[in-house]
């Protein structure tokens, strides 16, 4: 399910709707466009209705992850795949709901920014750890036999924080969002010692989509992780909060009906195992074909399709 979140634009300020995975933002009001940088780790609170008498500084967040993506995973002798698509507590704590359950789809989340007032609770559990809970608790729900899984990988559209708001009244924490009550403060003690409060690097950034080499301007999809400049004719990728240049080939066709569908070429290092050319690769999987000498010359690449896939069809 899709989380919108209210954002302010980040040229002229008026309060833009997006998806979570929108990269390339086109504003309504002052038709900039920009493009949004680093997908993995933003951060995002619920919205909060405090009693009148309490201020926004007496908020206290507690940190949910949130993951939304693809596993992949090795299964006896069968690689497999799920759905991911779910929240979990990063504290060890009884008191506070294990997830979020729909309520980040339920209301608009609002990224958290420098100026949000109230002291964020910092994550007691690693994110690693906090994902194999999240993937067990899937397994158990779906598997009946209990197999051995050898390797478990997540390919994450997405990876975010998303914070609950509560607050202390009574030596009770509240629940902001609902005003109901979570747990005494003695059983929260712990966590309520460790907090900080936001932090500038955790504002989204974002980068104006003008092209480097002609001044142009690049197009792509809302949620494009390239983009295109039809001037120069030239792809782009964001590194480092700049755009640098995406080599591409086209396998052209002579049929004017003919659709195009990128790929990703992926050369790659090893540790340990040397894996450089096809021949390597060969005698690794111990495929059952005579690696011959032409083979230890064809460089090893990985060829990825370039655009959303169902996890089944891309098995
Ligand atoms: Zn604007
Ligand atoms: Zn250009």
């Amino acid at each position: 399910m899709d989380v919108t979140i209210e954002q302010s634009c980040p040229s002229c300020g008026a309060s833009i709707v997006l998806n979570e995975d929108d990269k390339l933002v086109q504003c309504a009001f002052c038709d900039v466009h920009n493009y949004k940088i680093g997908s993995v780790g933003s951060r995002y609170v619920l919205p909060a209705k405090l009693p009148d008498h309490l201020e926004e500084d007496q908020l206290i967040f507690a940190p949910y992850l949130r993951f939304k993506g693809s596993i992949f995973y090795v299964q006896d002798d069968e690689v497999k795949h799920k759905i991911v698509d779910t929240t979990r507590l990063g504290l060890d704590s009884q008191q506070l709901p294990v997830s979020l359950g729909l309520r980040p789809q339920a209301m608009k989340i609002k990224p958290v920014v420098s100026s949000t007032r109230g002291a964020f609770i910092l994550q007691s559990i690693p994110t690693k750890t906090v994902f194999s809970y999240a993937a067990r608790i899937m397994d158990l729900f779906s598997e009946r036999n209990k197999n051995n899984t050898y390797h478990r990988a997540f390919i994450g559209e997405t990876l975010s924080r998303i914070y609950q708001p509560c607050y202390m009244q009574d030596d009770q924490l509240y629940d902001a969002v609902s005003n109901r009550v979570v747990g005494h403060r003695s059983k929260l003690e712990k966590h309520l010692h460790k907090t900080c409060s936001s932090k500038v690097s955790w504002e989204p950034q974002f980068i104006t989509t003008i092209c480097p080499r002609c001044g142009g301007l690049l197009s792509g999809e809302r949620d494009s992780m390239v983009l295109q400049c039809r001037n120069c004719e030239s792809l782009w990728q964001e590194h480092k909060q700049k755009f640098i240049p995406v080599d591409w080939k086209v396998v052209a066709s002579n049929d004017r009906g003919a659709r195009y569908l990128p790929f990703w070429r992926i050369t790659f290092d090893t540790t340990g195992y040397v894996l450089k050319s096809f021949g390597d690769f060969l005698r690794f999987t111990n495929q059952p074909l005579v690696a011959m000498l032409k083979y230890d010359t064809q460089a090893l690449v990985f060829w990825i399709p370039a655009f959303k896939i169902n996890p089944k069809a891309f098995l």
